[in-house]
C-alpha cells in the first residue's frame, strides 16, 4: 500500500509526486497519459523563471523529476472508482484495485473542442483554447472568439488590448455572460459581437489559420472571416465523471477543496484544472500540487 497515491501525471500531479516522495512516504501516481494537457501544448511562454519551452520538453523534465525519487509510476493506467474504508482505494480499468493511506487526485480537465473541419489541423497554428497562453502570439492580428459565456467574453476583452480587432462567435440568440462583461466588451472599440452563428470550418493555407467559415442561423447564409487566431472557449470539463457521488463536486463537476486541497472525504486531497481552482493555468497546477502534497503529509503525521 502507499501512503500518498496520486491519479494524473500532468503539473499538479508530477509536483504532488515530488513533493510527497522528498517527505520519505511511499508514493506512486497514475497517469492515463503522463504529462497531460502539456503534451498537447506548442509553444509555453508563461512557465516562469523558463523563458521559452514546449509541451513535450516540459513532459520530458517533469517525468525525469519524478523519477529522480522512488515513485511508482503508473501510466497508461486509468482510475474508475474510488472508495474509502480503513484506507483509500482506488479501481482501475484493468480490474486492479490500489491501496493508499491518503489519496492526490489531479486528473485535469479537457478543452470542449468545436468538432468542425480545420480545428485539428490548425491546433497550436491558430487555433488556441488559452488567451493567457497565447493571446501574446497574435499581438496587432485579427482573431475570433468562439462562444459568447463569460469565458469567451473574458476572453475577447483580454485579448482586445493585445490584437488588433476580435470578432465574437457565438451560436444562440443572446449571449449567457454577465451584463457587467458584455457592456465591457461592447465599449470596446475593437470587438464585434455577431450571435446566431454556427462556426463550420477553420480556413487556412496548409501552414497556419487564415479565417473561419460560419453559418448565419437566421439567414441561412454563409461567411467567411480572414484572421489568424481562433480562440475556442465553449467550456473547460474537469475529468472528474468517475468521482461522481464519492467526493463533494461543484455544479460544474470540479472538485471542492479547501485551502490545503482537502476535499470531502478525508485524506483525500486535490489539485489543478479538475478542481475548484479559478485560474487553470502550469504554474498554477504545480502549485496546488505541491499545497495538497502537504495537505496530505499534515494529514499523515495526525493519523
Ligand atoms: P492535466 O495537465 O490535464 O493532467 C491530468 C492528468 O491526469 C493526465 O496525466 C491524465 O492522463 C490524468 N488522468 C485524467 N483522468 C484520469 C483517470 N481517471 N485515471 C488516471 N489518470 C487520469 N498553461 C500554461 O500555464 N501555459 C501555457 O502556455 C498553456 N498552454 C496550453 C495549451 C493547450 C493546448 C492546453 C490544452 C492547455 C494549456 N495550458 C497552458 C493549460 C495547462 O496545460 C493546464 O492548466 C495544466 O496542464 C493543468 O494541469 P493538471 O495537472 O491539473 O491537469
Amino acid at each position: 500500500a502507499f501512503d500518498v497515491l496520486v491519479v494524473g501525471g500532468g503539473p499538479a500531479g508530477a509536483s504532488a509526486a515530488v513533493y510527497a516522495a522528498r517527505k520519505g512516504l511511499r508514493t506512486g501516481v497514475l497517469a492515463e497519459r503522463f504529462g497531460g494537457q502539456v503534451a498537447d501544448t506548442v509553444g509555453i511562454e508563461n512557465f516562469i523563471s523558463v523563458q521559452y519551452t514546449e509541451g513535450p520538453k516540459l513532459v520530458n523534465a517533469l517525468e525525469a523529476h519524478v523519477r529522480q525519487y522512488e515513485v511508482d509510476i503508473m501510466n497508461n493506467q486509468r482510475a474508475t472508482k474510488l472508495s474509502k474504508s480503513e484506507q483509500v482505494e482506488l479501481e482501475l480499468a484493468n480490474g486492479a484495485v490500489l491501496k493508499s493511506k491518503t489519496l492526490i487526485l489531479a486528473p485535469g480537465a479537457r478543452w470542449r473542442e468545436m468538432n468542425v473541419p480545420g480545428e485539428q489541423e490548425y491546433r497550436g497554428k491558430g487555433v488556441a483554447y488559452c488567451p493567457h497562453c497565447d493571446g501574446p502570439l497574435f499581438k496587432g492580428k485579427k482573431v475570433a472568439v468562439i462562444g459568447g459565456g463569460n469565458s469567451g467574453i473574458e476572453a475577447a476583452i483580454d485579448l482586445a488590448g493585445i490584437v488588433e480587432h476580435v470578432t465574437v462567435l457565438e451560436f444562440a440568440a443572446e449571449l449567457r455572460a454577465d451584463a457587467v462583461l458584455v457592456n465591457k466588451a461592447n465599449s470596446m472599440g475593437n470587438i464585434t459581437i455577431i450571435t446566431e452563428a454556427q462556426t463550420t470550418e477553420v480556413t487556412g493555407d496548409g501552414n497556419k489559420v487564415n479565417g473561419i467559415q460560419y453559418t448565419d442561423r437566421n439567414s441561412g447564409d454563409s461567411h467567411h472571416i480572414e484572421l489568424a487566431g481562433i480562440f475556442v472557449q465553449i467550456g473547460l470539463v474537469p475529468n472528474t465523471e468517475w468521482l461522481r457521488g464519492a467526493v463533494e463536486l461543484s455544479p460544474r463537476g470540479e472538485i471542492i477543496v479547501d485551502e490545503r486541497g482537502q476535499t470531502s472525504l478525508p485524506g483525500v486531497f486535490a489539485a489543478g484544472d479538475a478542481t475548484t481552482a479559478p485560474y487553470k493555468q502550469i504554474v498554477i497546477a504545480m502549485g496546488s500540487g505541491a499545497n495538497a502534497s502537504l495537505g496530505a503529509f499534515d494529514y499523515l503525521i495526525r493519523h
